[in-house]
């Protein structure tokens, strides 16, 4: 998982619409790039995923939980923190990718992209879980909104051939598999991260010496679990110990040491 260099492509958002520019302002980033991600690994809203869906599908309204939810400390300095940073970009079904957003892709490994800022912390990370013998693989870090798109109509005709009504199969989707246009993968700052022992996305990965490393290293180099267990009212997403988001080294160990979820620390800027 080493760096293999950093390719010049702008990722520019319009709208839902994302147009894919290079610097030069013309070429259209490739397919192969979308078919970055694993299928073998599944996806967020893998099959494993899907089975917890009853769980989620009384999910309280993010502004209703958030006023009842609050623990944060009032004695943290919040004052530091730029909520307009580019790593402290909220992104989720309430708030959708900014259509002036825009970044540069680089390589983690062969065709797996994300943002260029974040491979150096991406990297260091999964050194030092080497080093104490954990071996960490990156699957499905950028995914382009064609993808989103795909995985996001495969999970709802799945719902609607059960019979279920379009806006409950619309709501359990979005649920299980971010709303296209709303997705964290889109913007390059998400990774899925398993263990070369566990390569699944499910529940499991959480207990995993791989998932409890994850958990209690990874805000020492600015990722945080972005999904965590019982914050799924918050964050409108189940609980996924895999997925992890950059938000830099200052916001991830205040985030980690307040058991907080990124809404709740934007919430507080
Ligand atoms: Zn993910």
């Amino acid at each position: 998982m080493i760096a293999v260099g950093v390719i010049g492509i702008t990722v520019v958002y319009s709208g839902l619409w994302a147009k894919l520019t290079s610097h030069a302002g013309s070429a259209f980033v490739s397919k192969e790039m979308a078919a970055a991600d694993s299928e073998a690994l599944g996806e967020d809203g893998a099959d494993e995923v899907v089975q917890s869906v009853d769980m989620v599908a009384q999910i309280t309204p993010v502004s209703k939980a958030r006023k009842s939810n609050s623990t944060i400390s009032k004695n943290k300095d919040y004052s530091s923190f730029d909520k307009s940073a580019w790593n402290l970009l909220l992104v989720n079904k309430q708030h959708p990718i900014p259509e002036d957003y825009s970044y540069t892709l680089g390589s983690i490994s062969g065709n797996m992209k994300c943002d260029e800022r974040i491979i150096e912390p991406l990297n260091d990370m999964i050194n030092a879980a080497n080093e104490e013998g954990i071996y960490l693989k990156v699957c499905s870090p950028y995914r382009d909104l064609n993808r989103q798109e795909y995985l996001f109509k495969k999970k709802m005709k799945q719902y609607l051939n059960t019979g279920k009504s379009f806006i409950d199969a619309y709501r359990e989707a979005s649920s299980v598999v971010t709303v296209p246009g709303a997705s964290e993968h889109e913007i390059g700052l998400s990774l899925d991260i398993v263990s070369t022992s566990h390569q699944t996305l499910d529940e499991k990965f959480g207990e995993t010496d791989a998932g409890q490393w994850l958990m209690n290293n990874a805000y020492k180099f600015g990722f945080i679990l972005r999904y965590p267990k019982g914050k799924e009212d918050i964050t409108g997403i189940i609980y996924e110990p895999w997925h992890y988001r950059y938000v830099g080294r200052e916001a991830a160990e205040i985030i980690y040491e307040e058991k907080i979820t990124l809404e709740e620390f934007i919430e507080k800027l």
